[in-house]
């Protein structure tokens, strides 16, 4: 039709499409530099034990030390490489960073569990689970009980059953998972259901207004019980107060992440955020 009307319309329509598409290409490309020139950078945010106030483990969360914009959230920039070859470079770069920063912790005294946010597209891939399994033998043994993979999602999953299949041989080799957002998105009950998963995230969402809305209240409540039904320990996302984490802790919640604990920070910081922890008051007698 556009055809049709004229040649000039025709061309101012292929024109912005091209101009949009040019934006895309560069915007895949800058990030391709970032992994590169080594801008990409993990922060580490604590997830606690709401019982003993105990450090648990902590999630790495990806940041983008762009040269002239600064320091990027993930929001910045995970929309512009969704869907293209980068999204499962990012992923490796995430999975092999994070083990290597386990390994350096381990060596400083500091044992602890580290999570990373991988999508099932990046552990769908051809010989993945041989991949895995080459890579953690590169480390200390014993590494792969100190990891945890946060299944985002944010496509279709596809062949849930070939996921769960590749889920369950990581599992063998030692490694966990969590499903991240729970009650968000694609993270839904059929994939509680299919999936090998240890621990269940609550996605922030539904935590914020817990306090003073009912209905929120009841919907943790019940994702609470839905998880405790199958032996699965609970995650609560964005536990910004100390008065959240009292009523999180009430109904059962097992675990706590948010500012209210603490902010993400660089792998530097955390063994002194951790040394201090543990001479906090405030979350060991919640
Ligand atoms: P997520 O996995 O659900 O991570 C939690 C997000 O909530 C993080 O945002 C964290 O900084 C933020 N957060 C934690 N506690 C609080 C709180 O108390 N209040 C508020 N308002 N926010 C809190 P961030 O770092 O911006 O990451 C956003 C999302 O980007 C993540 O959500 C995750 O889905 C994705 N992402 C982060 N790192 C990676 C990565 O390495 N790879 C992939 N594929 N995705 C990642
Ligand atoms: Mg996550
Ligand atoms: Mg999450
Ligand atoms: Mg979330």
């Amino acid at each position: 039709a556009a055809k049709k009307q004229g040649k000039n319309t025709y061309s101012i329509f292929d024109t912005v499409e091209n101009t949009l598409e040019a934006q895309r290409h560069k915007k895949v490309a800058d990030f391709k530099l970032a992994i590169e020139q080594n801008q990409l950078r993990l922060y580490y945010q604590p997830k606690i034990y709401l019982r003993s106030g105990c450090l648990a483990s902590v999630e790495a969360l990806i940041r983008w030390q762009h040269p002239e914009k600064g320091l990027l959230a993930p929001s910045a920039f995970l929309p512009h490489i969704k869907d293209s070859p980068l999204e499962i470079a990012l992923d490796d770069w995430v999975l092999k960073k994070a083990l290597e920063q386990q390994a350096e912790w381990q060596e400083q005294g500091l044992e602890i569990k580290v999570s990373v946010n991988i999508s099932p597209r990046y552990i769908s891939q051809q010989s993945f689970v041989d991949y895995l399994s080459q890579l953690l033998h590169s480390f200390p043994n014993g590494i792969a009980r100190y990891l945890e993979i946060e299944i985002v999602e944010n496509h279709e999953l596809g062949d849930v059953n070939a996921v769960a299949n590749i889920m369950n041989q990581c599992k063998s080799l030692g490694v966990s998972f969590s499903l991240d957002d729970f009650g968000t998105g694609y993270a839904s009950l059929s994939h509680f259901h299919s999936l090998p998963l240890s621990v269940l995230k609550i996605d922030q969402s539904f935590i914020y207004n817990i306090e003073t809305n009912e209905l929120d209240k009841n919907i943790v409540k019940g994702a609470i019980q839905l998880a405790h039904a199958v032996n699965m320990p609970v995650v609560a996302e964005g536990v910004e107060t100390v008065q959240l984490g009292k009523i999180l802790k009430e109904l059962g919640c097992e675990l706590a992440q948010g500012y209210g604990i603490a902010k993400p920070m660089p792998a530097k910081e955390l063994l002194t955020w951790a040394e201090n922890f543990k001479h906090d008051t405030v979350w060991k007698y919640l």
